[in-house]
């Protein structure tokens, strides 16, 4: 490679002589990713006094992943960790003064590396437990990096990889069952894709779940190739998987404890060839128990909740604690959607509000979350859903659906995500 003209000084000095270079031992985090040219890079990092004392890295890429990688611990070194997490591949480039085209993607993969060592980081921290010889959590922390096998790591690294290539998680919870929020992942998903977006929905509704007999996937099954879980697709923008697949008859029951919960979304995360997405929509369970947990522990940023309700007092009370479950795992809420607010008569066009209207609005306001819409009833919802007919599409111009169709809009806006192309391993 003749690299004299194409590239700067800032960078050609990096080629041969890369700052930060190795591993480090000990480390407070650690990260592998392979970007899609090939290339793989490593990161260390060591915390001190919640700031990034120390940044290694290696790759086995060529120059410019060299460059990239060692601007990505200089810029990193001696900020605070949230403020290292803020480090954009626009950054790593105007520090070297640019990289010619064809190279920018080794400064995307020096970011996601230098990331996902953060989120390493932190993942090790909220996990540690108080070592039982001098009640310190870093001590343990220590052991628990000790004790984690080759496998533990590789897994992990599986996952992450998984999910930098994910432009956005959507995690749809609701306080009670019955509320619509499946019918609205359902429905989220295909105007998502129908808006061109490229979508998985992954429903993680282990004890009712009902995806697949709203998409009319009643009958679908996962198939293996290479390793991977092959998802259902509709069309050639949406991927579903759903635990209904693997049952062998939609009247068996599924009786799994937290763990083998947590296990089965990790693995519905990382062994699905998801491919690269732009949202991935997580259809969870009522309530705020052990899978919007897991979801919340596993999927990394960004991700954010879309908190469905029905207008009445006894619905909202949930929500409420769908938004401090929120505060606490860290997930910004996207909005609320007040969903069946209000029918409408369909002989006089009046408006008949079965389940009182405006719960969800005062709701948003009094959390302070934003709100994404209110959906009416409209029994036709009620028909596609049983027939595995998609609402949204078949009744583009109903004042559901047109309600339906502003709330995807305002998602869009507040999760604007770089395009599938460009972000192929990007957060
Ligand atoms: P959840 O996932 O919260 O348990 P579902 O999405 O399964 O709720 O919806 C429960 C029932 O309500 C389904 O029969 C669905 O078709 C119906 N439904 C959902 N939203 C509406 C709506 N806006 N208008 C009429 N029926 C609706």
């Amino acid at each position: 490679m003749n690299t004299d003209q194409a590239f700067t000084p800032e960078a050609l000095e990096r080629f041969e002589q890369p700052r930060n270079y190795g591993p480090l031992d000990p480390w407070d985090g650690h990260a592998r990713v392979t970007g899609p040219c090939g290339d793989t890079m490593e990161f260390w990092l060591r915390i001190a006094d919640r700031r990034i004392a120390q940044a290694t890295f290696t790759t086995d890429g060529c120059g410019p992943s060299r460059a990239a990688g060692s601007m990505a611990t200089e810029l990193a070194i001696g900020k605070l960790v949230k403020e290292a997490s803020q480090i954009e591949q626009n950054d790593v480039l105007q520090a070297l003064d640019g990289l010619p085209k064809e190279w920018e993607h080794c400064a995307l993969l020096a970011v996601n590396t230098l990331k996902a060592a953060i989120r390493d980081c932190q993942e090790r921290r909220r996990t540690a437990q108080p070592c039982g010889e001098c009640s310190k959590t870093e001590c343990s922390s220590k052991q628990r990096l000790a004790n984690e096998s080759e496998q533990d790591f590789l897994d992990r690294q599986a996952l992450t990889q998984r999910m930098c290539q994910i432009g956005h998680k959507l995690l749809v919870m609701s306080g009670k069952g019955g509320v619509g929020k499946s019918t609205v992942s359902a429905n989220l998903a295909i105007s998502l894709a129908l808006a061109g977006k490229q979508v998985g929905l992954l429903d993680v509704d282990i004890h009712g779940p009902s995806i697949p007999k709203l998409l009319g996937l009643e009958d679908g099954h996962v198939t293996m190739r290479n390793g991977e879980m092959v998802p259902m697709e509709i069309g050639d923008h949406l991927k579903v998987i759903s635990i209904a697949f693997f049952l062998s008859s939609n009247r068996d029951a599924v009786i799994w404890r937290g763990p083998m919960k947590y296990g089965f979304i990790r693995q519905f995360l990382k062994d699905v060839a998801w491919g690269p997405l732009d949202y991935l929509v997580i259809d969870a369970p009522p309530g705020t128990g052990d899978e919007p947990l897991s979801v919340a522990q596993l999927v990394g940023h960004p991700a954010g909740a879309i908190l469905v309700t029905t207008p009445q007092d006894l619905a909202i009370a949930d929500v409420r604690r769908s938004v401090s479950f929120c505060e606490k795992v860290s997930m910004p809420v996207v909005g609320i959607i007040e969903n069946m607010s209000g029918l409408l008569c369909p002989h006089c066009g009046g408006q008949i509000d079965l389940f009182k209207t405006g719960g969800g609005e005062s709701l948003a306001r009094e959390m302070g979350v934003p709100l994404l819409g209110r959906i009416p009833i409209d029994p036709q919802i009620v028909t596609c859903g049983d027939s595995g007919t998609p609402y949204i599409h078949h009744f583009a111009d109903s004042p559901a659906a047109l309600a339906f169709a502003k709330v995807v809009e305002r998602v869009i806006a507040s999760t604007q995500v770089a395009p599938t192309e460009n972000r192929s391993i990007a957060n």
